[in-house]
């Protein structure tokens, strides 16, 4: 059984939290002269950016809720999702003492940020069909394993992960389940984010940055219990969200289906690209995906991957990858860039 409070580091269960000007102080009044901000706004026009964000964003996760049906309670917003990685590994894993446990190949992330923060990785590779092995898994699983990290759709082979083995997962581990969902929108797999109340060792990453188009803005979400996003809250630094990014997600998010639309188009463009992809003779395979990228075996892809770059077309060479030999990942471009780049394929030889 999972239980929070054995879960989170020592130190960070008894921490006293930094308390900022507006935390202590945050009704109604004339005169603010509690946080040694600039009277003034701005250089050089006076803009109204001299004043604090509020350090939790009531507002923008009210209209999260509103929009996409999450409870303000459950979200924690990151300067991006990598955020959230990070400040999840500081809250549950005792330097040089705990580890985490990946399914390469998968997102770089979660190594560097467990390295950066003294925690040692396991690693259990995913089946040949980028499946996850999940009685390896739940073998491999120590005392000292604090968090899994799974990736549905998975980056950089692009699949869905199977609901049943995710849920044999969850079910089979006391620590933390992280499923990134950072590509959800493209995919027709429903999202975990239903079943947060039936898990309480349940975190799910999701991200403003592909589907909203908005990776420059730097806002990413962590979804959890309650009780789990208190302790994000806790170790978070007090003013994560600038007011600029929390203005701009706001009125996008009066635009949903702005958003759907475009996803359409994106998915609408990935099998167009899939389909010329998969008629190039150097191409032995392209592999099903669930997210804005295709993956793809090709011959001599190193090579290729220079000849493109030669060309002033940039894709991403993961031929050094474990179970990624001689695979490219592209991520799909609009059509005229697409076509830029099917043409440069035809052309190579
Ligand atoms: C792109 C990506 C993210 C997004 O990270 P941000 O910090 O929110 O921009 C998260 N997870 C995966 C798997 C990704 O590919």
């Amino acid at each position: 059984m999972f239980i929070l409070e054995k879960w989170v580091r020592p130190r960070v269960l008894k921490m006293k939290p930094y308390s900022s000007a507006r935390d202590e102080f945050s009704g109604e009044a004339q005169v603010f002269l509690d946080a040694n901000e600039n009277p003034f706004g701005a250089i050089p026009n006076d803009a109204p950016y001299n004043r604090y964000p509020h350090p939790l964003q009531p507002e923008l996760k009210q209209r999260i809720s509103e929009v996409l049906g999450f409870l303000p309670a459950t979200i924690f917003l990151g300067n991006g999702s990598d955020e959230a990685i990070d400040l999840l590994m500081r809250i549950g894993c005792e330097p040089n003492q705990d580890e985490i446990m990946i399914m390469p190949p998968t997102y770089g992330m979660y190594a560097v940020s467990a390295e950066i923060n003294s925690v040692a990785i396991r690693e259990v590779p995913l089946l040949p069909d980028y499946q996850l092995n999940v009685p390896e898994i739940l073998a491999q699983i120590q005392p000292n394993t604090k968090i899994i990290f799974l990736c549905s759709p998975n980056n950089p082979t692009g699949n869905r992960l199977h609901e049943s083995d995710i849920l044999q997962v969850l079910q089979g581990f006391d620590g933390v389940v992280v499923i990134d969902e950072a590509y959800i929108d493209f995919s027709t797999q429903a999202s975990w984010a239903g079943k947060l109340p039936d898990f309480p060792n349940l975190v799910i990453l999701r991200t403003f940055s592909k589907a909203w188009g908005m990776a420059a803005l730097r806002l990413g979400m962590a979804l959890a219990s309650p009780a789990l996003i208190q302790f994000f809250n806790k170790v978070k630094s007090p003013y994560n969200i600038n007011v600029l990014t929390q203005a701009y997600a706001l009125d996008a998010l009066q635009h949903y289906a702005k958003l759907q639309e475009r996803v359409a188009f994106i998915i609408q463009e990935r099998e167009k690209l899939q389909a010329s992809l998969l008629a190039l003779p150097t191409v032995q395979a392209v592999y099903p995906t669930d997210a804005n990228f295709i993956l793809v075996k090709i011959q001599n892809a190193p090579q290729v991957y220079a000849y493109l770059l030669q060309k002033g077309i940039v894709v991403r060479n993961r031929s050094n990858v474990m179970l990624c030999q001689d695979c490219l990942r592209i991520t799909v471009g609009t059509p005229e860039e697409n076509s830029v780049l099917v043409k440069a394929l035809q052309s190579y030889n």
